[in-house]
């Protein structure tokens, strides 16, 4: 009987999964493995919500490989030792293996490619992350585009793949496995109190329920705060729940201006895929420098943190991420923009305390976006300042959205809610919320007089 290992890493399904179906078509029997990878928890990459989220995918893996004759096969240590480990034990001639752009994916790949060539193995590495692979598509100069609307023209006319059949079985040979770890074997430290559920089952129920009617009405409401009117599927295709390739055929196939911003926005993630891909040191130093010399603000940094900022719109958000491990995008941007423009701090600082409570949390994504509000990154309107007032007018009118998020402010009515200080005083006292950390005006005049190269 030949064997081919299935190596699964960010790519947590049995449909349209480009690598289980290549390890299939290779030999009579697959090992589906996951590794807890070592490597991976000591780039302090796992924390507590995605340790949730992720044993959630594995469990549910698990249950869709047994249904198919199968299970999951789970070791724990370094992810290449493990792999030949494994290898070694089953025969297996050949390892199948998604595609991955981060430095880390980017080693681990040649570290494996090296490690089972000494022992006569195959390594193959398959493109199942991205709709469109990253350096499929590049400008005439360089390996990557570096703007987003000349990256999408493009992308819109790469024809995208029919989804794979589901396997209807999955044979595995005898191997030794770990029981399935919980969020608590994976990280220390207790998750936000309100996650979702993880696995490819809630992710595709979740997808359906999408694309049976919201997404008809997302171009219109996907900016609006207290609507809650995106998918929330970003975990499901961070962790591979969802094949990127059939969210955007089966949203391609209800048609319309809402399901089609719908896939713009799925290609930005391919976009930051491919720009990371090609510089993968981006992930940690500016992409574009612009000369910062970023102000160390230990205690404003913990307010901002913590939602005690004084700007109801920036604290609401804060408190989501808190909460629910996952921020709205229009929460982000603004966010972001004040911590790295208002407050001139170092986006590296914010992209940190994202990536230790967003269930999304994900390398190009976080990074890249990061580098985009803050003006280090891809965007063209490098020096933009997003005023949180003038985002409160437009898309949190009747403050809504800050009053279920400030528990603090929940008494006070209407647009009011955004301004707490023109407040009557006898109110203002009564309210345990703090006043502006900052001045608006003075924060944004402060960063263009640093991007301009006056005085920091
Ligand atoms: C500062 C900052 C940090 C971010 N960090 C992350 C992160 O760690 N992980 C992450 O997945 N997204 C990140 N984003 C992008 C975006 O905010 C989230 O993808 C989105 O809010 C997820 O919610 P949703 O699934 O409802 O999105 P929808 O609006 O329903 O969009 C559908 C999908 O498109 C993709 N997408 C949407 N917007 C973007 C974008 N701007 N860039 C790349 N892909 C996008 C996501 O996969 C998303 O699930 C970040 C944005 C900012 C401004």
């Amino acid at each position: 009987m030949s064997v081919a290992i299935c190596l699964f890493t960010a790519d947590l399904r049995v449909h349209d999964n480009p690598v289980l179906r290549a390890a299939l078509d290779a030999a009579d029997q697959v090992v589906p493995l996951f590794v807890v990878d070592d490597g991976v928890r000591d780039a302090g990459f796992v924390v507590p919500n995605r340790a949730a989220f992720l044993a959630d995918c594995l469990a549910d893996l698990d249950g869709a490989l047994r249904s198919r004759g199968g299970r999951l096969v789970v070791r724990r240590g370094d992810v290449v030792a493990e792999v030949v480990r494994v290898a070694e034990e089953t025969g297996a001639g050949s390892v199948h293996l998604a595609r991955d752009v981060s430095a880390y994916a980017q080693r681990r790949e040649a570290r494996l490619g090296r490690a089972l060539e000494t022992s006569g193995r195959r390594l193959c590495v398959h493109d199942s992350v991205t709709v469109v692979p990253p350096g499929a598509i590049t400008p005439a100069s360089r390996g990557h585009f570096a703007v987003f609307t000349p990256y999408f023209r493009k992308w819109s006319d790469v024809p995208v793949r029919e989804p794979l059949a589901d396997p209807d079985t999955v044979p595995v040979p005898a191997v030794r496995s770990e029981r399935l770890p919980s969020g608590a074997d994976l990280a220390d430290g207790a998750p936000s109190p309100v996650l979702p559920r993880g696995g490819e089952g809630e992710g595709r129920r979740r997808a359906a329920a999408w694309l049976d009617g919201p997404v008809t009405r997302y171009a219109d409401r996907h900016d609006d705060l207290a609507g809650d009117a995106t998918s929330r599927l970003s975990p499901y295709l961070h962790f591979g729940c969802l094949s990127a390739v059939e969210l955007v055929r089966r949203a391609t196939a209800v048609g319309g201006p809402g399901a089609m911003a719908f896939v713009r926005q799925v290609a930005w993630r391919d976009f930051n895929r491919q720009l990371l891909a090609d510089h993968p040191e981006v992930a940690h130093e500016d992409y574009r420098p612009r000369g910062d010399r970023w102000r160390a603000e230990e205690a404003a940094v913990a307010a901002w943190r913590r939602g005690r900022t004084g700007y109801p719109l920036v604290d609401a958000a804060m408190r989501q991420l808190a909460e629910q491990g996952w921020m709205h995008n229009r929460g982000r941007l603004i966010t972001a923009s004040f911590l790295t423009k208002i407050m001139y701090v170092d986006w590296r600082v914010g992209a940190r305390h994202f990536l230790d409570l967003l269930v999304d949390g994900d390398v190009a994504n976080n990074q890249l976006n990061w580098q985009w509000v803050a003006g280090t990154g891809a965007s063209t309107r490098p020096n933009q300042v997003i005023d949180p007032l003038v985002q409160a007018r437009r898309f949190d009118r009747r403050g809504d959205y800050v009053r279920r998020w400030v528990p603090e402010l929940a008494e006070i009515e209407g647009a009011a809610v955004h301004r707490p200080w023109l407040l009557p005083t006898e109110v203002r006292r009564r309210l345990d919320y703090p006043d502006p950390l900052i001045d608006l005006d003075e924060g944004r005049e402060r960063f263009h007089r640093a991007r301009s190269g006056g005085e920091r």
